[in-house]
């Protein structure tokens, strides 16, 4: 059966291709804008996100209002045939707002104001900041709602961080008095503050956590990270409303920031009709191009489970290099393509770029763009560019297309937020995100597609879902597993995990508290590892390829309820205790992997399961080690994206018989391929 997802506007029935593009910053100079607008063509841009940043330039002084530069770059665009996403422009505010309204300043959790400065510089509770957002919004929509450029909005720009005013503290009150039904007695048990006499006796004692203050109630910390995730959010529907009202067809998105630790994403996926997202892989630095790649491939999935796998956008990207590490790095030939379709790859319906044209002066001019302080297209980048524009051109058929996984795995914010917060047994190097990566990894060099999902979705149609490291269960949570598992599902959960409820209180009666049943097992202590330290993880299964695996960060001493050991710890007073254990429960399994196992094993484990459940291989033949296969169809037409991160070029052997249309050059693929070093591959079949 035929099903896409169709493309995010009717209007470009195409991958759109471009860029953040700020004319505002060249309104002395009109050959500037004439220039650009040839060179977009040149490049084979459809599509210029406007309007980010652009509030003083739209409203010089309160309610005096400038829009004759956007009409006229507006109209140049739409002439041409290029589409225009909105930004708003909430992300900095202009002097005048500021001075004259100093309550939409930000107040730090040192509880000083900030002085007018940067961006993001604003509270998310100030009302009158939302009224002054809502009003310029609802004069942008009034003004180009009928525009034949534009296509989609884009709310603000990578909402983040936050404010600690007396605005602010209220609002957390007040969104705490509705949590906990009005009743501080409630809450106080919530947040166990009879530890060291913290009881609170009234509400207006509760202050959101601050450096100099409360910050060890961990409770307190979780309900304030939930609460600016909220608050947030609600800042965003109100920035949306008069947009959603003047314009019920224009699709909304807002840039989000990949595993960005400040807000829980799944919060915003409800609310915006199309995910998108600002990706900024360092290539080339610390981190081998494989591992980068695997790690982005992670996040491009997150992005487009966030919607139950609609495709996402690529919002911003750099042609060359970022500015704002210790040393940027050039992307060497080839990476500026396999980074940009590594996006479509996996979900992305786009390949934008921070930014079209460098600014001449301010913190971003040395940012990689399009458009080089050179001026012209005679550059290596503008050539990068103009060819992936090509490109994707011919990859019409893609638009809408999704990417159906049988495996997911958990990476949950909030249980991010109380497993990081929490005291002992490791306050560091527990490094989740880097830990749930290392499970993926198996199935990106596998070419195996993976759905990334939080502890509430629905997990019903997946043959294995993976939960490293869940710390937190909320209630109900287990039960949900139980149910998957009992109906033939295989679920994989490692150490720490079953620890905390909701509320960051430990379960009583035994670890991995809802878990226990499932994975049939009890966890009486954990060993923490000191950095560098090791113990081993002795596997006899007939999948493992070596006797011994390494482990690290944690190894949990665990009695088996019903489970049995499949590997056994090699060293210290627990030698020969169960180091991973399956427990067979209704009609599937439960594995349980006791500590932190070095990626050979899970390359073996895994590779051992995905045999065992068949799960469904993007390509039909073997990857060469750093290069990765992912797909994605329509139902009935597939593509398949095949991707070399190595710095080497790799060759594929293809079954006899098996035949590909290589679509970014019209040719049969058969027999043997070659991809060059960052070589990417798109193939239909
Ligand atoms: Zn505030």
């Amino acid at each position: 059966m035929k099903r896409s997802f169709g493309p995010s506007n009717d209007k470009l029935p195409h991958l759109i291709h471009g860029a953040d593009y700020n004319p505002e910053q060249w309104r002395d100079h009109p050959e500037v804008w004439e220039e650009d607008l040839r060179l977009m063509e040149l490049a084979g841009c459809n599509c210029m996100t406007l309007g980010m940043f652009s509030w003083a330039q739209l409203e010089p002084a309160e309610g005096e209002y400038d829009f004759t530069w956007l009409d006229e770059i507006m109209d140049k665009l739409a002439a041409r045939g290029i589409y225009v996403i909105f930004g708003t422009p909430s992300g900095a505010r202009p002097h005048w707002l500021a001075e004259k309204y100093p309550e939409v300043l930000r107040v730090g959790n040192n509880r000083v104001r900030n002085l007018f400065g940067g961006r993001h510089n604003h509270c998310y509770t100030s009302p009158l900041y939302r009224a002054k957002t809502a009003e310029l919004n609802t004069i942008l929509a009034s003004r180009y709602k009928d525009h034949p450029a534009l296509i989609m909005w884009h709310l603000s720009n990578e909402y983040g961080g936050e404010c600690h005013c007396e605005l602010c503290q209220d609002a957390f009150r007040g969104w705490l008095k509705q949590k906990y039904d009005n009743s501080l007695d409630r809450l106080n048990k919530a947040w166990w503050t009879t530890f060291w006499s913290h009881t609170y006796s009234d509400w207006s004692q509760i202050e959101s956590p601050a450096p100099h203050g409360e910050r060890l109630t961990h409770s307190l910390n979780l309900d304030w990270k939930r609460f600016v995730t909220d608050q947030t959010v609600d800042f965003m529907l109100a920035e949306a409303a008069p947009l959603r009202v003047i314009t019920p067809d224009i699709p909304i998105t807002t840039n989000l920031m990949g595993t960005y630790p400040g807000l829980n994403y799944w919060k915003f996926a409800p609310h915006i009709d199309v995910v998108s997202w600002d990706n900024y892989p360092q290539w080339h630095c610390d981190k081998s191009e494989t591992q980068l790649g695997m790690e982005v491939g992670f996040v491009h999935d997150l992005n487009r489970s966030l919607k139950g796998g609609k495709p996402f956008l690529l919002m911003e990207s750099t042609p060359s290099m970022t500015n704002w590490q210790a040393v940027s790095k050039l992307k060497k030939p080839g990476m500026h393509r396999l980074s940009s379709l590594q996006a479509v790859a996996h979900g992305s319906d786009s390949v934008q770029y921070f930014q079209w044209r460098q600014s001449r002066g301010s913190s971003e001019k040395f940012h990689g763009a399009v458009v080089s302080h050179s001026g012209h297209e005679h550059t290596r980048v503008f050539r990068d560019v103009a060819e992936l524009g090509g490109s994707l051109a011919r990859l019409d058929e893609v638009v809408g297309t999704t990417t159906p996984a049988e495996v997911a795995i958990i990476f949950d914010w909030e249980n991010r937020w109380a497993l990081e917060d929490a005291q002992g047994p490791r306050n560091i190097g527990l490094d989740y995100v880097g830990a749930v990566m290392s499970h993926y990894k198996s199935f990106w060099n596998a070419g195996i597609s993976v759905d990334i999902l939080d502890m509430h979705q629905d997990l019903s149609r997946y043959k294995l879902v993976i939960a490293p490291m869940l710390y937190l269960v909320y209630p109900g949570v287990g039960e949900m597993i139980e149910a998957f598992v009992k109906s033939g599902g295989t679920f994989v959960a490692t150490y720490w995990s079953g620890i905390v409820d909701e509320n960051d209180l430990c379960f009583l009666g035994g670890f991995p508290g809802p878990l226990r049943r499932v994975l049939g097992l009890w966890s009486e202590e954990v060993d923490a590892l000191l950095d560098g330290e090791h113990n081993s993880v002795l596997a006899t299964a007939g999948w493992a390829t070596q006797e011994s695996y390494e482990s690290s960060v944690l190894c949990d001493l665990i009695h088996l309820e019903g489970a049995e050991a499949l590997a056994v710890y090699g060293q210290d007073f627990y030698e020969g205790r169960p180091a991973v254990t399956v427990h067979p429960f209704g009609q599937g399994e439960a594995y349980y992997l006791a500590s932190r196992i070095e990626d050979a094993f899970h390359s073996d484990f895994y590779g051992y399961l995905a045999d065992r459940l068949m799960l469904a291989k993007n390509a039909p033949f073997r990857l060469p080690e750093g290069v990765t296969a992912q797909r994605r169809t329509d139902g009935e037409k597939s593509f398949l994206f095949v991707m070399n991160f190595t710095g080497a070029t790799q060759r594929l052997m293809l079954p006899e018989g098996l035949r590909f249309e290589d679509l970014l050059n019209g040719t049969t693929v058969e027999a043997e391929a070659e991809l060059p070093a960052f070589g990417v591959a798109v193939w239909g079949e």
